[in-house]
């Protein structure tokens, strides 16, 4: 009889690696989209993921005025500058620089996401994270982390993993919960040469957004240069090597909802008729 040690994980190779595209959205401001282009519709359950920054107040200064969610999660992540977010019904709160909001939209809410600051760097992420059928009308709700409560895990080698949501091989747990997908989310600073490894559960979708330096991913080290999406195999663990200048990324995973998909804008249902339900909701004033 042949008998498996638990340790013995599938590396989870890299499958596709690809840049975003320039965007703009909101008042004109300036990103680069990742996930939600022609060539990467989505990554389910992950149905969009931006990436803006710059020092160039035009750039960014008009921000993200009043509009509506229907349907999914909205995942604020800031690496530099402040985001004042602000909602129809009275919730406010400004997001800064290694703080998180995941705002669970469900059934309807309107808000804005307002740059606070009119000089400086401001950067960050936004990605989007479906939810299944039975949660597409649930009453809206919040996670929001300041910095300090996002778990900081330092590694004996220099790197550091700023933990979202998830655990780490090392038992850091991240603050955000999400029980049906459970999502993995973390922000890892690699030290120069140094080796990363995290298990994500057979069967999840994974990827790796490079934002510093490059990685080497995988047994067949496998380049993921910086401002690039990695997308990865399946298999129960992903393993990286950061550049000899070290590197920085997002390591990003969850169980796919695998249910039809209705896009329209800023509404996310399963039908078009849903779709269209949502527009007139809104338009007349039912969020
Ligand atoms: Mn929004």
């Amino acid at each position: 009889m042949t008998s498996y040690k638990h340790t013995n994980l599938a590396l989870r190779e890299l499958q596709l690696s690809m840049p975003g595209m320039p965007a703009s959205d909101g008042d004109g401001v300036k990103m680069t989209r990742i996930i939600g282009t022609p060539q990467l519709s989505m990554l389910d359950p992950f149905l969009l993921l931006d990436a803006f920054g710059s020092d160039q107040p035009l750039d960014y200064i008009g921000g993200f005025p009043n509009h509506p969610h229907r349907g999914f999660e909205t995942v604020t992540y800031m690496l530099a500058g402040r985001m004042r977010h602000k909602d129809s019904i009275g919730n406010e709160g400004v997001i800064e620089a290694h703080g998180v909001q995941w705002m669970t939209a469900g059934k309807g809410i309107v808000h804005s996401e307002m740059p606070e600051q009119d000089s400086g760097l401001l950067a960050g992420f936004q990605l989007w994270v479906n939810l299944p059928s039975k949660d597409k009308m649930c009453e809206p709700k919040y996670q929001e982390f300041i910095a300090q409560d996002v778990t900081v895990e330092k590694r004996e080698d220099g790197s550091q993993v700023r933990v979202v949501a998830g655990i780490t091989d090392l038992g850091s747990i991240g603050p955000v919960q999400r029980h049906d997908i459970t999502p993995t989310f973390m922000d890892i600073t690699l030290a120069p040469g140094s080796e990363f490894n995290q298990q994500i559960k057979s069967g999840d979708t994974a990827f790796i957004y490079v934002i510093e330096g490059h990685v080497l991913v995988g047994g067949k080290a496998s380049l993921l240069p910086t401002k690039q999406l990695g997308i990865l195999e399946d298999g129960d663990h992903v393993s990286m090597v950061a550049a000899p200048q070290g590197a920085r990324v997002l390591l990003v995973a969850a169980t796919p909802i695998n249910e039809s998909v209705a896009r329209g804008g800023p509404f996310v249902m399963n039908t078009k008729a849903e779709v269209m339900q949502a527009y007139d909701d809104f338009r007349n004033n039912r969020f």
